[in-house]
């Protein structure tokens, strides 16, 4: 595999997608690939692809090279669905940043890149990080005390990663997640993916229905927390208009 033929595979979907004139992709060999990332700036999405994991990126393996090409597929997605919304929406999503549509759009977009790519191609449990434990317990530890030290952005910005940490899980490892937890955590859980899944089936959404998405998705999530412990929780997703 050379960069010539990763740039071959990115620009036809890029064309399936209809995004060569919105869409920047750079492989990056002094980033690792779990430093693969995607910036917008004005009508260009700047699209990062780490590939320091691989030496000689002419003698990958075969799951090497999948998982390149997943990840490729997986920014291109989040790329599509952001061009695929009206202006208006578009721009109120950018300008209402930690709110409940913009955390319903966030996650309904990584739900969205993970699973697509998934299917084009398909990775298993053995690329995730950390374990099935981790994204319960940081749910758990969000309900305990208010978390603080850091700006709230930060904060909102965590919640948001244990949710797409839950997601991929849920795509990668679904039997694991579900398994040995509390009946509560297993409904919960089951619960936000299928509301997930609901809205998917229905993207583009506009701004009005990301917002009952994101109502819907942290009620979800309200399931697995003690209610002694709902209100603390509520309060360090940082999602400003949830109440
Ligand atoms: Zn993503």
């Amino acid at each position: 595999m050379t960069i010539k033929e990763l740039e071959k595979i990115a620009y036809d979907i890029e064309i399936e997608f209809e995004l060569l004139n919105n869409v920047q992709i750079n492989f990056d060999e002094n980033k690792e690939d779990k430093e693969s990332c995607a910036i917008l700036k004005g009508d260009i999405y700047y699209i990062r692809i780490g590939i320091k994991d691989y030496n000689d990126l002419e003698k990958i393996t075969n799951e090497q090279c999948n998982h390149i090409c997943n990840s490729i597929l997986h920014e291109l997605i989040h790329a599509r669905n952001f061009f695929s919304l009206q202006n208006e929406e578009r721009e109120k999503i950018i300008n209402n940043k930690m709110t409940l549509a913009h955390y319903g759009w966030k996650v309904l977009d990584e739900y969205s890149a993970y699973k697509e790519a998934n299917q084009v191609y398909p990775e298993t449990a053995d690329e995730l990080n950390g374990n099935v434990d981790d994204v319960f317990k940081a749910f758990e530890h969000m309900g305990k005390g208010i978390l603080i030290k850091e700006s709230d952005w930060n904060l909102y910005d965590a919640f948001y990663n244990y949710c797409s940490a839950l997601i991929v899980r849920y795509i990668l490892d679904k039997q694991n997640l579900l398994k040995e937890n509390t009946e509560n955590y297993k409904r919960g859980v089951k619960k936000y993916m299928e509301d997930l899944e609901y809205s998917y089936n229905k993207m583009p959404l506009t701004y009005k229905q990301y917002e009952s998405l994101g109502r819907r998705l942290v009620s979800d999530l309200l399931i697995l927390v003690p209610e002694k412990s709902k209100k603390v929780f509520k309060y360090n997703t940082h999602i400003r208009d949830l109440n």
